[in-house]
């Protein structure tokens, strides 16, 4: 039994440092990627109940020198952990403005709002305000077309504090979205606080909304919970025509998903605006 258990333990350390080996390994491809130039936006729309474009959410890509592509639900976390989030982060808001830039020359793109994604540690780095400010500079950005997507965790944690530097942000004309609506704490209390524009429903209670009366229960109250706070409110993970048909029966009137258009790549997101038309 001693030798088993000797044997678990070299085993398990063996797997241990292949698993350290691995992450450094990624950290490393991360910061070739940087360099390199690796990581991509894609655009995924957001419609309104007319199915014409609101805006879209920008959402990273890895593509990897071989062609691949390396998921954000595997990197993102791990940049989050090791701080390379913050020049990947840049980089993403960089990118989103450069892009807001040039919709702005063209009539059928002009009036899109773009939502970028912001983790925890790049909301709560000093200099944050300080980079928004000089990209919306740089680019020369009207208020209201760049959209933060924070999530409930992010804004929970040392809240006067956020409350602070969303202030600062909605003084350069920032918009905010509370991104996962519904999976975190949702305490009335801070969220009446919070200068929040928009509830963003999780994707986990649109998938079931078929099937699931409760589901729908939810999205109702979300809704009317929004709307008495004065917020708007959008479903992700919007697949099928059914899921549509409840939420509009509970109120959301925008949405998000694939049945609208996946994340896409920057001139096939521009095709399928042409096509649907901007609000
Ligand atoms: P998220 O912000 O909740 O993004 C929504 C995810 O749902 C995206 O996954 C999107 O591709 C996917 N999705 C969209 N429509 C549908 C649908 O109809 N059905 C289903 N099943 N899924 C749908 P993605 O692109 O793999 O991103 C995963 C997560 O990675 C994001 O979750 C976000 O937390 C993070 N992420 C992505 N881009 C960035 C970024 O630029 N910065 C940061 N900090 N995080 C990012
Ligand atoms: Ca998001
Ligand atoms: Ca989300
Ligand atoms: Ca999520």
């Amino acid at each position: 039994a001693k030798k088993a258990g000797r044997n678990a333990m070299r085993f398990f350390d063996q797997q241990m440092q292949d698993n350290i080996t691995a992450r450094a390994q990624l950290e490393e491809q991360m910061c070739l990627a940087l360099e390199q130039d690796q990581f991509r936006l894609y655009y995924q729309v957001q419609v309104d109940r007319q199915g014409r474009a609101l805006g879209a959410e920008a959402l990273i890509r890895w593509e990897q020198a071989d062609g691949g592509f390396v998921s954000p639900a595997q990197f993102i976390p791990l940049a989050e952990e090791t701080g390379l989030i913050l020049p990947i982060g840049d980089w993403v808001l960089e990118q989103a403005c450069a892009q807001l830039h040039a919709w702005r020359r063209d009539p059928a793109m002009c009036e899109l709002v773009l939502a970028i994604n912001v983790s925890a540690r790049q909301f709560r780095q000093h200099q944050f305000v300080e980079h928004v400010r000089h990209a919306l500079q740089r680019y020369h950005l009207p208020p209201g077309v760049l959209k933060l997507e924070l999530t409930e965790s992010i804004l929970v944690d040392n809240i006067e504090e956020t409350i602070a530097t969303m202030k600062e942000l909605k003084a350069l004309g920032i918009k905010f979205s509370l991104d996962d609506f519904g999976t975190g704490y949702s305490s009335l209390q801070y969220l009446k606080r919070l200068p929040l524009d928009q509830l963003k429903i999780d994707q986990s209670f649109v998938r079931d909304l078929a099937t699931d009366g409760s589901d729908q229960a939810i999205v109702s109250t979300i809704t009317g919970m929004a709307t008495s706070l004065n917020l708007d409110v959008i479903a992700e993970g919007v697949e099928t025509q059914v899921q549509r048909q409840r939420l509009e029966a509970a109120g959301c009137l925008h949405y998000q998903g694939y049945l609208f258009g996946r994340p896409l790549p920057l001139a096939e997101f521009e095709q399928l605006v042409r096509r649907c038309g901007s609000a």
